[in-house]
């Protein structure tokens, strides 16, 4: 039988590392909207504006042409940022062969029907088996070939074991776990507590209340996953705490930069251009705040930075009583 085809779609630092992954193991196509980005991978393989000069594996092929990247695929990974989701899929909703799995790598939540990626992707490809990738994956790391792990979830365990040695390595190892709403909540809820991880560091608070942000981030995580349905216990995992650890320490995260440019007082369009790169948490705010309203789940940490990206607040005011006073601040 001939081997497996996995398409990527979005060539941005995960997409790329993903696809980089995959190619060690089975024949992969990566998509890229940016016809100069595919030509860089094909013929020198790199993809300089997201992983420097990180060299992709020699099997890794990119095109710009989406609608022979959507018929060649016998799995489809959806790498665009979630807000990109809906319009992506929308051009090759007639290309996808029937029964093709398809997998999310997205951290964010659609603004305005508030749907996770697998639900968007599940409502543009109606009857394919959907799930997701997630863990504690910085791309870099991943690219530069240092260890790490990450989990498929899919409803399916079966999907699930299919998928899984398509993206495993000696150093990138793939669990299994069924609780996709868990897994999928924990992604997309940790990089608003990055942001806040971020504001932290920028206005220099010390290692208790850094600690207390995670802590207690994870806290509200866990809740309002809780009340949506998930498992609890997964917001304990590599796709939970692992994920928020990752994301929160890591001075390449883009959530956790967005918290640091803010912080030094940027706005968010500012701090946003200057990153110039999607952070999922910046839009993912507001509708997470919708969520925990209609949940009814206290989130007091997510409250404080949706204030902040929507501009109501300085992340000082966001920190009240959380920083050392200094003498002659007022209380
Ligand atoms: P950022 O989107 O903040 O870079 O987070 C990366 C990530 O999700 C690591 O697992």
């Amino acid at each position: 039988s001939r081997p497996v085809q996995v398409v990527v779609l979005g060539a941005g630092s995960w997409g790329t590392t993903v696809a980089g992954l995959a190619a060690h193991n089975t024949p992969t196509l990566l998509w890229s909207r940016s016809s100069a980005a595919a030509e860089e991978i094909n013929t020198e393989r790199r993809n300089s504006r997201y992983l420097g000069d990180r060299e992709l594996p020699a099997g890794l092929r990119a095109t710009d042409d989406i609608i022979e990247a959507a018929r060649a695929a016998d799995v489809l990974v959806v790498g665009v940022p979630s807000h990109a989701i809906r319009s992506t899929l929308s051009e090759i909703s007639n290309e996808v062969r029937a029964w093709v799995p398809v997998l999310s790598l997205a951290k964010g939540l659609e603004p305005g029907t508030r749907q996770r990626p697998t639900e968007v992707i599940a409502e543009c490809l109606p009857g394919h088996p959907v799930g997701l990738l997630a863990g504690p994956n910085i791309a870099r790391e991943i690219a530069d070939g240092m260890a790490a792990a990450a989990v498929v979830a899919t409803q399916d365990d079966r999907v699930a074991s299919a998928l899984q040695p398509l993206f495993a390595s000696s150093v990138f190892r793939v669990y299994r776990n069924t609780d996709v709403l868990g897994c999928e909540l924990g992604g997309v809820l940790k990089n608003i507590v990055a942001i806040a991880s971020g504001m932290a560091d920028g206005l220099g608070v010390g290692d208790n209340t850094r600690a207390m942000v995670l802590a207690r981030g994870l806290a509200e995580m866990t809740r309002l996953g809780e009340a949506m349905g998930a498992d609890p216990r997964t917001f304990a995992g590599l796709t939970g705490v692992g994920d928020l650890i990752a994301t929160c320490m890591s001075p390449a995260s883009r959530n956790r930069r967005v918290g640091e440019a803010l912080a030094r007082g940027l706005t968010v369009e500012q701090a946003v251009a200057e990153l110039g790169q999607v952070a999922e948490g910046v839009k993912t705010a507001p509708t997470v705040m919708e969520l925990a309203r209609d949940f009814d789940v206290e989130m007091p940490i997510a409250a404080e930075v949706e204030a902040v990206v929507a501009g109501r607040r300085t992340p000082a005011d966001a920190y009240r009583g959380l920083r050392k006073v200094a003498p002659g601040d007022e209380h």
